[in-house]
């Protein structure tokens, strides 16, 4: 099975996460009767719709989607502590002492002394003078770019940008600028460029993923923080498929590097296991975010299940190293045996994800249906998570799959094989 060829740079990404209709609407609910829906509508009615697919159990190894039980290579709960009896527990207690909801803004009255105690437990784990602690992490990013990159700033991203680093730069009032992806030397030449035309002083932002989402694959922060120290431009890494999976204390791909960004968000929704968001950095930043930060000001404080379970979580994931190496050894176990299989997947994985790469929309939407019915649950990843005519199937292990629970994986992609010549 060929790989898919390489798209020409840059791919749009922009236009693709913006329904574009040809003609222009009359009534403004005109551009919902779109293509792009009908495919999904069709999808559906074949049955090869993977989207908003109900789970009837928790997100472990194995899920039960329905009736079925399926090995789960579609989660993010990479160190497998979604189902962890210590962080159930703690979401149970912040329950029973801070009731379900915080009724407000973390500005009125919605801050916790459970928001602090997470805060103080997130500076000390990463290493920075001061966090913040969001409801989301899209809400950190879209926060952060839009309230810290100004009419005359310019926020460079690397074209695999996460869509919320995208959107909060769109959101931004400064110019945006992507580059290609994971080359600091198309960095460089971006910041040049913007540097000698533009006609008054801005500073510049640079925000990369440490690992990026869909193709798993680790951004070269080294390089990229050379580039940054060049031109005076603060750096930002988005640690989101890192966190308690790499580096030191499983502190992400910047401390795996070596490398110190400015600043470092990460969310909770993946290793930590539960939902919401922080933003590490300096304390002067982050107490101006604390009182200027739109996302942060006008929205409802994380709830306190979500921030009792992300400090166990925390606490948990900076001291079981065992847990980091176990998602590499299965993200491995999973890799080789694909690739013996012939399917395309890259590279070895540095993390958790392991694309399985399969070229058009369609055809990723028949493979993944085809491992549904052999009792494996993938993601299915299309424009615009991934650019046009690269469509794959996104796995991803978690410490808690055994070796077994891959073997079986393993067995079911060998029996879909035949079917993608
Ligand atoms: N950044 C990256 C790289 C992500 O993959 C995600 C979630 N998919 C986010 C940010 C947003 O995090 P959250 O799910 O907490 O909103």
């Amino acid at each position: 099975m060929a790989r898919p060829a390489a798209v020409p740079y840059p791919w749009p990404v922009a236009e693709a996460w913006t329904s574009v209709e040809s003609s222009p609407p009359v009534d403004l609910f005109d551009k919902c009767d779109s293509p792009r829906l009908m495919e999904y509508r069709m999808a559906d009615a074949m049955g090869l719709n993977p989207y908003y697919r109900e789970m009837a159990s928790q997100s472990g190894p194995l899920v039960m989607l329905g009736d079925s039980p399926m090995i789960m290579l579609g989660s993010n709960n990479y160190l497998g502590l979604v189902g962890d009896e210590r962080v159930k527990r703690a979401a149970i207690d912040a329950v029973e002492r801070f009731g379900t909801g915080c009724t407000g803004s973390r500005l009125m009255n919605g801050t916790l002394s459970l928001h602090r105690e997470l805060e103080d437990a997130l500076a000390d784990w990463m290493q920075v003078e001061a966090c913040l602690v969001f409801s989301t992490g899209y809400a950190v990013n879209l926060g952060l770019l839009a309230t810290l990159v100004g009419a005359n700033d310019a926020v460079f991203l690397d074209a695999a940008g996460h869509a919320s680093l995208i959107d909060g730069a769109r959101m931004s009032a400064g110019a945006f600028r992507s580059f290609r992806h994971n080359l600091p030397s198309s960095l460089r030449h971006r910041l040049r460029t913007w540097h000698d035309r533009r006609e008054v002083d801005g500073a510049a932002l640079v925000a990369v993923d440490g690992i990026y989402s869909m193709e798993g694959d680790l951004a070269p922060l080294a390089g990229f923080a050379e580039v940054c120290n060049e031109f005076g431009a603060r750096f930002l890494v988005d640690e989101a498929h890192a966190l308690g999976v790499l580096g030191p204390d499983g502190r992400g791909a910047a401390a795996a590097a070596g490398v110190t960004p400015d600043l470092v968000m990460g969310t909770f929704s993946k290793a930590l296991a539960s939902c919401g968001g922080f933003l590490g950095g300096p304390k002067q930043v982050i107490d101006y975010l604390r009182i200027s930060c739109r996302a942060m000001l006008f929205t409802a404080a994380g709830v306190p299940a979500a921030v009792g379970a992300a400090l166990a979580a925390v606490r948990i994931a900076q001291s079981d190293g065992d847990r980091r190496a176990l998602v590499l050894e299965r993200s491995r176990q999973l890799h080789a045996g694909l690739a013996a299989l012939d399917y395309q997947v890259g590279p070895e994985p540095q993390g958790p994800i392991v694309p399985v790469h399969i070229g058009e929309d369609w055809d990723a939407g028949r493979t993944w249906r085809n491992l549904l019915d052999h009792g494996v649950y993938t993601n299915c990843a299309v424009a615009p998570a991934v650019a046009p005519g690269r469509a794959l199937l996104r796995t991803s292990v978690m410490a808690t799959h055994s070796e077994e629970h891959i073997v079986q994986a393993l067995r079911a992609f060998e029996e879909v094989r035949s079917t993608l010549d």
